[in-house]
């Protein structure tokens, strides 16, 4: 392809940009300057910025971003174990178990697919599931107001366990 001198410079290296040598015409297009070295140490950077856990991608504005590939937020947050622990913001959740029936376990955490996963390995058929969660401003707080009404109303409990319909559990969720 012809090389044309487009008579402009990257806004970034101010070096010429010429059509099909450092430079693309969609990005001409765009009115976007930049050269096409500049382009790729750009991307690199960005890729560096960004954070994904267990393959997802994590928006910046999540209350435990911090730049790098985790496989959980969990494992994320053992480097900055502190924003972990100070950010209040998160899920209960209701996770069963095919082996309990009719027992409902309600718990909470930044991110209840996190936490399942980390509930899977201790179980040879990987058979944990999250039937239900709801996002809190206060996870620990919505948790033990749970707990509380789960225990006047539940048949038997056993730790986080309650043995209880899920609508009522679900209810008494949707009412915090
Ligand atoms: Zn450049």
């Amino acid at each position: 392809m012809k090389h044309i001198d487009l008579e402009k410079e990257c806004n970034t290296c101010s070096k010429p940009l010429i059509l099909n040598y450092n430079y693309k015409d969609y990005r001409y297009r765009q009115k976007d300057y930049t050269c096409e070295d500049c382009y790729s140490e750009l991307k690199k950077k960005e890729h560096k910025e960004n954070m994904y856990v267990n393959g997802k991608y994590v928006p910046r504005s999540h209350a435990l971003y911090k730049p790098g590939k985790y496989k959980s937020f969990e494992d994320a947050a053992f480097s900055s174990f502190e924003k972990y622990e100070s950010s209040t913001e998160g899920e209960v959740y209701i996770l069963t178990n095919p082996a309990w029936k009719g027992w409902f376990k309600v718990g909470m955490a930044v991110d209840s697919d996190d936490r399942c996963r980390g509930y899977q390995t201790s179980s040879p058929f990987r058979d944990y599931k999250v039937e239900y969660r709801k996002e809190f401003k206060d996870r620990r707080s919505a948790e033990s107001t749970a707990h509380r009404r789960l225990k006047r109303i539940c048949k038997k409990h056993e730790g986080e366990w309650f043995n209880i319909n899920i609508n009522k559990v679900i209810e008494v969720i949707e009412s915090i």
